[in-house]
Formats: structure tokens, C-alpha cells, sequence
């Protein structure tokens, strides 16, 4: 019987599986559940490099779903600072004390989708991977090798009945999963696709077309809109005023500098600025210009600058830091 897609890319990931702290090796008994969604949650578009020692982190502060569920949402906050996308820390602190609540994850990607904040693709895997499920595993990667496997087209066209009907029984299903992530990971990658080294190259149609790049086609991308913003910088005796924003919207509940609103035009104040700071965030791009306040703004707290890491800022108001100290002049030493 001619071996299936399955057959060939568990063949290969039993030799070849990448050594994740979050992973068993293949074939081994089921994951704990918890660092299967902790490292997926960490994962969504932050990379491997840099999930992998914040996830190491993580489980040893928290190594249980309960410890993170009684954690106070500072703390993880402040831990979660630099990953970005903070919707996603939020989310995890709510999910994680709905775990604890029904005492533990449920079993089956039904369920799983229930929690706070887990969409298809984190729910599918939880359920593969933890608790040998067959539920259909789509994420990025996984697309885009589908698409060439088959030449479909589009990344909406009839990928998840695809990638259903190569998905194995529930014994291999997680690690078919996994495999597919690798895959998609290490070998077929969006640019320049190494099919010389692909353990379905046999069963790969845009392989046999000759060009698998062309899959899946590529969507015109929106033009993202660019804001701008104030930042307050208010420096007394080797301190720092930081206040807490909101608890919802971007950046929710982080340790920030004081700040206007964003907006279209540049803000008059924006010619005192000391500092630009340029960010991405998913739907627009930000300049951030650093004026010095002469007095604090807002309910905050003096920082001194000297433990300024320990303020668990995120990644745009320690860039607004790194810019003024490398701008020289107003940080002064302690
Ligand atoms: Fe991707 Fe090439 Fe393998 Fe096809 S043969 S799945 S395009 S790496």
C-alpha cells in the first residue's frame, strides 16, 4: 500500500522532531496540557528563539495552571513584558482562571474553544497534542504547506477539508501536528522551500509543478495607517514617573509613560520632542515623539531609572528609555 503523507512526515519527525522545552519527544505519552497552551499562546506571532526562554521562565514561576490562575495580573504582566500583543496576556490571565475554576482544561477541542480566548487553531492543538484528539491543526505554517501540497490557490480555499483528510488517526494526530508545524517551519518556508529535503516531496503537487512558491497565492496587503503620538518624560532625583494604562485597550493594564491620544496629524507639542520612537503594532504604525513634562502626568509612581527593568515595560516604552538614554542629556545618573 503506498505510504501516506502521514506515513512519511512521522518517519521523518521521529528523527528529526525540533527539541522544544515544551514538547515531548515523539511517540512519547500525552503533554501537559498547560505548557501546550502556555507555549501556543506565546507563540502566536512571536518566534520560537524568543518564546523559548520566556516560556522557561514562565513554568518555573508558574508551573502549574492553578499557580498562574492565583498569580496577581501584575505580576504576569510584568513577566509577559517585551512578548507584546498584550490582548493575548490579558486573555491568558482570564483563561487560565477558568481552568483553574472547572478544576483543569477539558479534553476535546469543543470545549476547549469555550475558554477565553481560544480560536480554533489553539483549541485544535491543545486537543491533539495533550490529549490525542483527531481535530485538524491549521495554523500559518501548516497553510501554506497544505496549499502547495494540493496547489490550492487561496489560503481560504478548501484547506482545513485538505488538511482533514491527510490528518491520521487520533494515536498520531498530535504528532502530526507538531511534524506539520516543523515542516512548515524548517523546510517548507514562504520563501525558497527546501523540497530537495521534504519527507512528502512524492506527495506534493506544487513540487511537481515546479513551482511551490507560487502556493498559496499571496494576498495584496492594506496599507497600515501611521499615528502619532505624545509621550511624557518627567525625571526627578534618578526617577522616572510611569503610570499603569488602562486596563483594556492596546496595551492594557502595562507600565507605560504618560500619553495623549493617537492621532493622524502630528500634535503641536511634538517640536519640543527630545525623542522619536517609531513602533509596529498589528493595525498601525506608531511614532511616539518624547516630551519633557515639567511636572508628573497622571496617577503614577517615581521609578528610579537605576531598576527601570524591573518596571516590566513593554516593548515601546523601553525603546522611549533605550531612545532618551542613547539621546544623551536628560538621564541623569542616580
Ligand atoms: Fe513544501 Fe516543497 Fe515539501 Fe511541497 S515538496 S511540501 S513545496 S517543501
Amino acid at each position: 500500500m503506498r505510504a501516506t503523507v502521514a506515513d512519511d512526515l512521522l518517519g521523518h519527525y521521529r528523527t528529526t522532531a525540533r527539541r522544544l522545552p515544551w514538547r515531548a519527544p515523539p511517540g512519547a505519552p500525552r503533554q501537559d496540557p498547560y505548557k501546550v497552551w502556555l507555549s501556543e499562546v506565546m507563540l502566536q506571532q512571536t518566534t520560537v528563539a524568543t518564546v523559548t526562554p520566556r516560556f522557561e521562565r514562565f513554568v518555573e514561576r508558574w508551573p502549574t495552571v492553578e499557580a498562574l490562575a492565583a498569580a496577581p495580573d501584575e505580576d504576569i504582566l510584568q513577566e509577559w513584558a517585551g512578548l507584546g500583543y498584550y490582548a493575548r496576556a490579558r486573555n491568558l490571565i482570564a483563561c487560565a482562571r477558568a481552568v483553574a475554576a472547572r478544576g483543569g482544561f477539558p479534553r476535546t477541542e469543543a470545549e476547549l474553544r469555550a475558554l477565553p480566548g481560544l480560536g480554533l487553531y489553539t483549541a485544535a492543538a491543545i486537543a491533539a497534542i495533550a490529549f490525542g484528539e483527531r481535530a485538524v491543526v491549521v495554523d500559518t505554517n501548516v497553510a501554506r504547506v497544505v496549499a502547495r501540497l494540493f496547489a490550492l490557490p487561496g489560503p481560504a480555499e478548501g484547506i482545513r477539508e485538505k488538511a482533514a483528510a491527510i490528518t491520521p488517526d487520533a494515536e498520531r494526530a498530535g504528532d502530526f501536528a507538531q511534524a506539520m508545524m516543523d515542516l512548515g517551519a524548517t523546510i517548507c518556508r514562504p520563501r525558497a522551500p527546501r523540497c530537495g529535503e521534504c519527507p512528502v516531496s512524492a506527495h506534493c503537487v506544487a513540487f511537481a509543478l515546479g513551482t511551490p512558491e507560487e502556493f498559496p497565492a499571496r494576498k495584496a496587503k492594506a496599507a497600515r495607517p501611521h499615528r502619532h503620538g505624545i509621550a511624557w518624560w518627567s525625571e526627578r532625583d534618578g526617577a522616572l514617573w510611569l503610570v499603569r494604562r488602562p486596563p483594556t485597550g492596546l496595551l492594557g493594564g502595562m507600565a507605560a509613560l504618560p500619553t495623549g491620544e493617537w492621532t493622524d496629524a502630528v500634535p503641536d507639542e511634538a517640536r519640543r520632542a527630545i525623542a522619536v520612537v517609531r513602533h509596529g503594532f498589528t493595525h498601525f504604525s506608531l511614532d511616539l515623539h518624547l516630551v519633557e513634562a515639567d511636572a508628573p502626568v497622571g496617577d503614577g509612581w517615581w521609578q528610579p531609572l537605576e531598576r527601570i527593568d524591573e518596571a516590566g515595560l513593554p516593548t515601546l516604552f523601553a525603546a522611549c528609555v533605550a531612545a532618551v538614554r542613547s539621546a544623551g542629556g536628560l538621564l541623569r545618573a542616580a
